[in-house]
């Protein structure tokens, strides 16, 4: 089984941590490229939208799942990828990204 650390050097190095910024607003929406798809995640909050981090909190882990800490990593390390939106083009932004979880 491949480690956590793994993964999270997987994620970073393809790039799948990813800073969509909506402009003049400067609202950001943070998604990561895992494995099994893209989730929405939430670092200030300690959130992801993936099952594994919604699972892991109920069973009383602290950490969460990796998709939060690939973000901390990919922010240490200079890889985030910065994607520029208008401020028009976030809900529409919003609903493809809740429509792609969704559906599974
Ligand atoms: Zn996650």
């Amino acid at each position: 089984m491949e480690s956590r650390a793994a993964r999270i050097r997987g994620v970073v190095g393809a790039h799948g941590v990813k800073m969509h910024v909506f402009l003049p607003s400067g609202r950001t929406v943070w998604t990561v490229v895992g494995e099994r798809g893209e989730y929405w995640a939430h670092p200030e909050m300690d959130y992801c939208s993936c099952p594994g981090h919604y699972f892991g909190k109920l069973s009383g882990r602290e950490d969460g799942c990796y998709h939060v800490m690939a973000i901390a990593s990919a922010v240490e390390q200079g890889m985030v990828d910065e994607v520029r939106f208008d401020d028009e083009e976030y809900a529409a932004f919003v609903a493809r990204i809740m429509d792609d979880m969704g559906g599974g």
